[in-house]
C-alpha cells in the first residue's frame, strides 16, 4: 500500500516513531507540529491519509479537521490522550474516519492507517474518456490536465459522471451538491456548471463533456465540442 500520509503531532518523539513505522509499511510521512499550517498545507499537497492529534498549539485538532473537511474527503484519522474524549468528538460528527487513543502502539497505528485506506478506497478514483475524478481530494485530471476544480464543481461532475447520458435538472443537482439545506438559487447552479465547462473546455477543446439540455437541465455526454454555441 502507498501514499502520502501527514502526520499532525507536536510530540515530537512520537512523530518521529510513527513516521518510522509507517514509512517501514511503505508509506510516504510528513509531520507538522503546529496546528496552524496544517490546512494550507493539504490543500497544497493532498496528502492521502492524515493522522490529527486533538490537542495541538496554534489551532486545535477540531479546528483543523473542520477546515479540511471544507473542501477534501481525505480519510482523517483522530488520536487524543483522553478517552472519554471519543464519545464526544464522534457527537460532532466532525466527518473524521476513524479515531484512536493514547497511549497506542505505532503497529496498532499503521494497522488502522491500512484499514482506513482499505475502507476509504485509498481515495474514490473514477475513469471516463480521458477523466479521472479523485474523491479523496477532490481531483479531477483530464487529459493529463488537473481541472482545479472547487469542492461544489467537483461533486457536480462526479455527479453527472456517475450517470452518464442522464438528463438532471437543477433542482436534483442542488439536492445532490448542497446537503446542508441552504437556499441556492437556480442560477447558482448554472454558474458553477458554466465554470465547470470553462475549465473542461481548456483541457479538451475538442469535447464537451457536459451537455446543457435546453429548458431541463444537464447531462454528461461526450461529444463533438461545438463552439459557436454561446455558453
Ligand atoms: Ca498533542
Amino acid at each position: 500500500m502507498q501514499g502520502t500520509i501527514l502526520i499532525v503531532e507536536d510530540e515530537e518523539k512520537l512523530a518521529t516513531v510513527l513516521s518510522d513505522y509507517l514509512r517501514q509499511a511503505g508509506f510516504r510521512t510528513h509531520s507538522i507540529s503546529d496546528g496552524s499550517s496544517v490546512v494550507a498545507w493539504v490543500r497544497e499537497q493532498k496528502p492521502d491519509l492524515i493522522l490529527l492529534d486533538l490537542m495541538l498549539p496554534g489551532t486545535d485538532g477540531l479546528e483543523v479537521c473542520k477546515g479540511i473537511r471544507s473542501f477534501s474527503s481525505v480519510p482523517v484519522i483522530m488520536t487524543t490522550a483522553r478517552i472519554e474524549e471519543i464519545d464526544r468528538l464522534l457527537g460532532l460528527e466532525l466527518g473524521a474516519d476513524d479515531y484512536i487513543c493514547k497511549p497506542f502502539s505505532p503497529r496498532e497505528v499503521v494497522a488502522r492507517v491500512k484499514a482506513v485506506m482499505r475502507r476509504t478506497g485509498g481515495g474514490t478514483t473514477i475513469r471516463a474518456d480521458g477523466l479521472t475524478l479523485d474523491e479523496s481530494r477532490y481531483q479531477a485530471i483530464l487529459n493529463g490536465r488537473d481541472l482545479d476544480l472547487t469542492a461544489v464543481e467537483f461533486k457536480l461532475l462526479q455527479f453527472l459522471v456517475a450517470n452518464p447520458s442522464r438528463i438532471f435538472g437543477r433542482q436534483q443537482l442542488m439536492d445532490r451538491i448542497y446537503h446542508d439545506e441552504r437556499v441556492v438559487a437556480d442560477r447558482t447552479i448554472d454558474s458553477h456548471i458554466k465554470k465547470l465547462r470553462k475549465k473542461i473546455a481548456i483541457a479538451s477543446p475538442e469535447t464537451e463533456l457536459i451537455c446543457s439540455v435546453y429548458g431541463v437541465g444537464y447531462k454528461f455526454e461526450p461529444v463533438a465540442a461545438d463552439r459557436t454555441e454561446a455558453h
